[in-house]
């Protein structure tokens, strides 16, 4: 049997075995996601492109926890999502995984400084980040006092992206982060997210529409009908 999870230092951050996801009901039902087969390693950041409907939010869905797989294995740092308890799935959602969304998904009447704090506030936290060190490391440590209406597009998403990593997650998962980006901003907005992962050993899985900021990462994926091919570098 394979199927123990493993404990070592070589138990990648994200692992998806052979997982389909099926959804909707009855003579309605949609195949989001097709055998797809994804390791992600510390440190590591990870695209996964493909046309809108291919399955590419469905798969962070499923790799956070938020949708169980069909069939087939979801492992998040080695504990398997599919038969942890709902207690257990909720604990590594919110100890070892980050979110970033399209927009920052910022909490309109906080300030930089209090989104960080906000994951805090779910329970205990063994070693959290600094949120003013945090915010200095994005390059907003002269806007800690602003709210989310005084803060740029690009802005947003450089706190949205801090407060994700303030409980030091293993896995960062990121929904289209340059959406709503111009091209400068949204360069900025990967070379920061590849500069994180990099730094701090998270392993990132970003879905992205954005060929032009390919470049910053490390693997390259394709998402076409829910199935998942390795574009760079290329498969083996
Ligand atoms: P993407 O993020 O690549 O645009 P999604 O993962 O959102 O794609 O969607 C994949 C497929 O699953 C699409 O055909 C979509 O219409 C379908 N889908 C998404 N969510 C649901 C749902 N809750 N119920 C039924 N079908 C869904
Ligand atoms: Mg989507």
């Amino acid at each position: 049997m394979t199927a123990v999870p493993s404990t070592s230092a070589a138990t990648p951050a994200l692992e998806l075995r052979d997982v389909s996801l099926l959804l909707g009901d009855g003579d309605e039902t949609v195949t989001a996601l097709d055998s797809v087969n994804l390791r992600v390693e510390p440190g590591k950041l990870v695209a996964i492109v493909g046309p809108s409907g291919s399955g590419k939010s469905s798969l962070l869905a499923v790799a956070g926890g938020l949708a169980k797989p069909t069939s087939g294995t979801a492992l998040v740092g080695g504990t398997d999502l599919g038969t942890a308890s709902k207690r257990e799935v909720a604990e590594v959602r919110r100890t070892r995984i980050g979110y970033v969304f399209q927009s920052g998904n910022l909490v309109p009447a906080l300030t930089a400084r209090d989104q960080l704090r906000l994951p805090l506030t779910f329970g205990r936290v063994a070693d959290p980040r600094d949120p003013a060190e945090l915010l200095a490391e994005v390059g907003m440590s002269h806007k800690v006092d602003r709210r989310p209406h005084q803060l740029s597009g690009g802005e947003r998403q450089r706190v949205g992206i801090a407060r994700a990593l303030m409980t030091r997650p293993a896995l960062l998962l990121v929904d289209e982060p340059t959406a709503a980006l111009d091209r400068q901003r949204s360069q900025e907005v990967v070379a920061l997210l590849a500069d994180e992962s990099h730094r701090h050993g998270v392993a990132t899985v970003m879905v992205t529409h954005d060929q032009e900021v390919l470049h910053h990462c490390d693997e390259v994926y394709e998402m076409i009908d829910g199935r998942l091919a390795a574009v760079s570098p290329s498969p083996v």
